[in-house]
């Protein structure tokens, strides 16, 4: 049925709830999933406001914050918390159509993971509308820098994934990871993957009203060389794998899926929506169409691999052009 429909806009077959707490408000609230076949694509209503005030558009132009989390504001300055974990487990499991109901102003955390969304989502299974997936082909490098921080789209076949983190001092370190956004491989090989913190910056985020529900049950804490959490880690690079998750969760708002080869050296949430608004300010730089048509046009479109990646992160970015990136 997945190849049959492969070319088809997907919602969910049935609706269902997840309840917990959001990890920077703290509040309690109920999330529910909804098939939907509208023109919304992927959209929140808040519960919790007045009628007409609550719709807001899963899009890379609603982000209205980017500090630790990816939230999203509509024109009335309604807002949600935390999209990230749960749009990458939309993506990952092709959801074009769904109406995201919340009755308060994060998505819970849950485990810190996407686990529970993508597991969840893949035991109800999917519906197909009779209308035609898209999606947006990377033609030309697209390149957003800050410091030695960069976010690039380079052209590729597949949907591709790598991240570089790097965290001195710390038992984190410098950590490569790479994924292909194909089958199961991101519910098998990221989605499992824990948000992590600091325990130093703790008291002074808590200040700023930041990470209120968090706790050793939803995050990985770090104290320097030591990991604070009696469990440990659910696999010894955990956290790179789980900017791979965030960095899904944030490209999946430019609203379809993006084909080509997103490679980021300690990027966050902030650089990957100025990588979205980038992308959609030079449209000279890819073209958007129907998967089926777009799988026909760009089937030999040239690789700009990145095999060496740990080589490349050790360099800041101006010293090493797009061109050498794409031989490297
Ligand atoms: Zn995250």
């Amino acid at each position: 049925m997945e190849t049959q429909y492969k070319y088809n806009r997907a919602t969910i077959s049935e609706s269902v709830s997840f309840i917990g707490v959001g990890l920077h408000t703290g509040k309690t609230t109920q999330v529910t999933l909804k098939p939907s076949v509208d023109r919304r694509g992927i959209y929140f209503v808040r519960k919790d406001v007045s009628p007409g005030t609550g719709v807001i558009d899963a899009m890379w132009y609603n982000v209205s914050d980017t500090t630790l989390s990816t939230n999203l504001s509509n024109e009335f300055g309604v807002s949600v918390h935390t999209v990230e974990h749960l749009m990458s487990a939309l993506r990952a499991t092709g959801i074009d159509n769904i109406k995201i109901e919340i009755d308060g102003p994060e998505v819970p955390i849950m485990d810190g993971s996407a686990e529970v969304f993508v597991k969840t989502i893949q035991g109800i299974g999917k519906s197909y509308l009779a209308k035609p997936k898209e999606a947006i082909w990377v033609t030309q490098p697209i390149v957003i820098t800050e410091g030695d921080k960069f976010a690039i789209l380079m052209p590729h076949s597949v949907p591709q994934v790598t991240v570089c983190i790097d965290f001195p001092d710390t038992v984190i370190g410098s950590q490569c990871y790479s994924l292909k956004m194909e089958g199961d491989n991101f519910a098998d090989d990221v989605a499992y993957a824990r948000t992590f913190g600091f325990s130093e910056q703790i008291d002074a985020l808590k200040k700023q009203g930041l990470v209120q529900g968090g706790s050793l049950i939803n995050a990985v804490l770090v104290d320097g060389e030591t990991i604070i959490n009696p469990e440990g880690l659910r696999v010894e690079n955990e956290f790179v794998r789980h900017k791979v998750l965030d960095a899904v969760g944030d490209i999946a708002l430019a609203g379809v899926p993006v084909i080509g080869h997103y490679y980021a050296y300690k990027a966050g949430h902030e650089l990957n929506n100025k990588l979205l608004q980038k992308v959609f300010s030079e449209p000279s730089s890819w073209s958007r169409m129907n998967l089926k048509d777009g799988e026909d046009e760009f089937s030999n479109i040239e690789d700009m691999h990145v095999d060496n990646y740990s080589e490349l992160a050790e360099k800041p970015l101006d010293a090493v052009s797009v061109k050498k990136i794409a031989s490297i």
